[in-house]
């Protein structure tokens, strides 16, 4: 099966030791999945990491594909954190060009999508590759960005993706990135549960359909920046059995973060 792994997670900076420092420990669960989807993907010999962050590039009306930047000859990416004050730490990582032309044409006249050129990732995607690939030096990364056309075309690009991925051979892992509500500590309206609590019990209820139903406003009012991303790979997991594998939920801060991965039948 090409697709080895799908799953979730969340990109607040101070999972990265050298921004978080103390207030690390604040988020050990977290860490701990992070480290257990890492162990995952070097098991199943990932050759291909497929990262979805709503803080990737952006064009109105169209997903986008950034393929990276030409330095020395070669295709990268490449993530540092000066915006979140580190100077130090630097990662790169070769974007797999051939998938992103397999995707790009089998997407032509089915779905909108945009080839963009930008070296630097986003700080969500930069994030979770930082923590997910450790070790993994010989796998290849592609950045992908939702849009803002509405639900129903999200589901559908991830059906189109699920197309492309299952005539591959290559063993390829997706990721949606994103935090879940940054309201979980205030006392919501009574007329609707708390966000977290109800996007966990649709994917444990294997519901993603519900989720999809969800009105834009409401995420938008809890400016939860996993729900796009998410209802791309909600889509691409249509047409298989699927089981939502929660590794942990915490919210320390006040933003909730929620990591797991769908076990596939
Ligand atoms: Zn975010």
């Amino acid at each position: 099966m090409p697709i080895v792994l799908t799953g979730i997670v969340p990109h607040p900076p101070i999972l990265l030791e050298s921004i978080g420092k103390e207030h690390r420990d604040k988020l050990k669960s977290t860490l701990a999945s992070f480290q257990e989807l890492n162990q995952e993907l070097l098991k199943n010999k990932v050759d291909t990491i497929i990262v979805i962050s709503s803080h990737a590039p952006q064009i109105s009306r169209s997903f986008v594909l950034n393929l990276g930047k030409l330095e020395n000859n070669e295709m990268i990416y490449q993530a540092d954190f000066e915006d979140l004050g580190d100077f130090k730490t630097k990662f790169t990582w070769k974007p797999d060009i051939y998938l992103s032309y397999k995707i790009k044409s089998y997407l032509e006249t089915r779905a909108p999508l945009q080839l963009v050129n930008q070296d630097k990732l986003d700080h969500g995607s930069a994030i979770s590759l930082t923590l997910l690939s450790a070790g993994l030096e010989d796998c290849q990364v592609l950045s992908l960005s939702p849009s803002d056309l509405d639900g129903e075309a999200h589901w559908q690009l991830g059906r189109l993706l699920k197309e492309i991925f299952s005539n591959e051979d290559k063993n390829i892992a997706i990721f949606a990135t994103g935090d879940l509500s940054h309201r979980v500590d205030e006392t919501l309206n009574t007329e609707q549960l708390n966000f977290d609590t109800q996007l966990l019990r649709y994917l444990e209820q294997g519901q993603g359909q519900e989720i999809a139903k969800w009105d834009l406003e409401f995420v938008k009012q809890h400016s939860a920046c996993i729900y796009q991303p998410l209802l791309i790979m909600l889509g691409l997991l249509e047409d298989y059995q699927w089981k939502f594998i929660k590794l942990s939920y915490e919210a320390p801060f006040g933003v909730g973060y929620l990591s797991g991965y769908f076990k596939l039948h």
